[in-house]
């Protein structure tokens, strides 16, 4: 099966026995009947498993070519599970322009427990061995950065992750696997917050994970259970809902954010405009190596380099919403150093190119001549 026809089909055989829906029945029960104790038909209490959201698990494997799917209550719920598969002592090495939530849960939760990050740069993979000892487990990679857009090459990591013996975990959510199958390169592991491309509406919050190793998904599903970081039917509907027109959606997320990208571009008040398909970025080549599009996602930098000038523009913008998130139908506009990246230290976050005039857009699905049209008359 291709991938479009996955989106729609992948994992959805007989998804209602009792009458044949074509779309699974929102399961709103937290508990099963048994005819007799242990006799149940495959589900017995919904944090175990819930009908609803297995049929989404079941497409989330199928669009990652994976082999078993898990779906978390958030995007971070789902990456704390994967945390839990360590001890203290464990090193984990992470890419440092990461999710700012991400890094928040790895420094003030896990640094606590005993687990140890290395945050460094990936562009060069070679890089990545000084860090390696007999603790490491784990690479963990955000490709494309947020919210720089720099583009890490997964399978040169994925070939040190496996002379190491160490697993690679990649979080997919900024590409999607319309773009980018990191399983495919080496990976072990994929993460999205599916609160973003994969609802693909802004109406839900959850997150997944999906892998192809049998012990390793009997591991995390184990944790999922145990810690209880699931989601409910209804969200699980929504999100298999938004799956279905995934590749719609990234086809035209990729045309506005070139059309965008390269406005901006022409603009003189804008400095940098960082988005992997401009032929100049740093790592445009491993981009169109192992990405079929270049996506929606775009940041740029004002000349003048001020937060008063980002304020302005944000503030002016009327297509775009201001507000955290990304992913969703509509177009949104982000301020990092003071929304999404709050929680990491200004010199931290300096060091990786979030200055204070950086603006995120998330360019959504309207006409590209209203978005460019809008820009235009917010930064003047
Ligand atoms: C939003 C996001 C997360 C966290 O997901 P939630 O669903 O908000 O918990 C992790 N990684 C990336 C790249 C994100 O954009």
């Amino acid at each position: 099966m291709k991938f479009n026809t996955k989106t729609i089909h992948g994992g959805q055989d007989n998804v209602d026995p009792a009458y044949g829906s074509v779309m699974p029945p929102i399961y709103q029960t937290s508990t099963y009947s048994q005819s007799t104790p242990g006799g149940h038909k495959g589900f017995e209490y919904s944090r175990s498993g819930n009908p609803t959201r297995t049929a989404l698990e079941k497409s989330l494997a199928s669009i990652e070519n994976g082999n078993f799917g898990l779906a978390f209550g958030s995007g971070l719920a789902a990456i704390d599970a994967v945390m839990k598969l360590f001890k203290p002592g464990d090193e984990i090495i992470s890419t440092n322009d990461l999710y700012g939530g991400s890094y928040r849960l790895f420094t003030s939760i896990f640094e606590g427990l005993g687990i140890k990050f290395h945050f460094i740069g990936m562009q060069d993979a070679e890089g990545i061995e000084e860090y390696i000892n007999e603790n490491t487990k784990l690479i963990w990679v955000e490709t494309p950065t947020n919210p720089m857009m720099n583009i890490i090459d997964i399978e040169a990591v994925s070939k040190i992750a496996k002379k190491h013996d160490l697993l690679l975990a990649v979080d997919n959510t900024f590409a999607t696997p319309y773009l980018q199958q990191p399983l495919d390169l080496g990976a072990d592991i994929i993460m999205h917050s599916a609160t973003k491309y994969l609802g693909g509406h802004s109406d839900v919050v959850m997150g997944s994970l999906v892998v192809k190793d049998k012990e390793l998904a009997d591991k995390l599903y184990f944790i999922q259970n145990a810690s209880g970081g699931v989601c409910g039917p209804q969200d699980s509907f929504l999100v298999l809902r938004g799956i279905k027109t995934l590749h719609l959606r990234m086809q035209r997320h990729c045309e506005n954010g070139e059309a965008v990208a390269k406005y901006l571009r022409s603009n003189p008040k804008i400095d940098k405009v960082y988005w992997p398909g401009f032929e100049d970025h740093p790592n445009h080549d491993i981009a169109k190596k192992q990405m079929s599009g270049f996506g929606g996602m775009i940041s740029f930098t004002t000349k003048e380099n001020t937060l008063e000038s980002a304020t302005k523009i944000v503030e002016n913008l009327k297509v775009f919403t201001l507000a955290e998130s990304l992913g969703g139908v509509e177009s949104l506009a982000g301020h990092p150093a003071s929304m999404t990246h709050a929680s990491i230290p200004q010199e931290e976050r300096a060091k990786t190119g979030v200055v204070d005039s950086l603006i995120r857009l998330s360019v959504g699905i309207e006409d590209e001549e209203d978005l460019v049209a809008d820009l235009k008359q917010a930064i003047g």
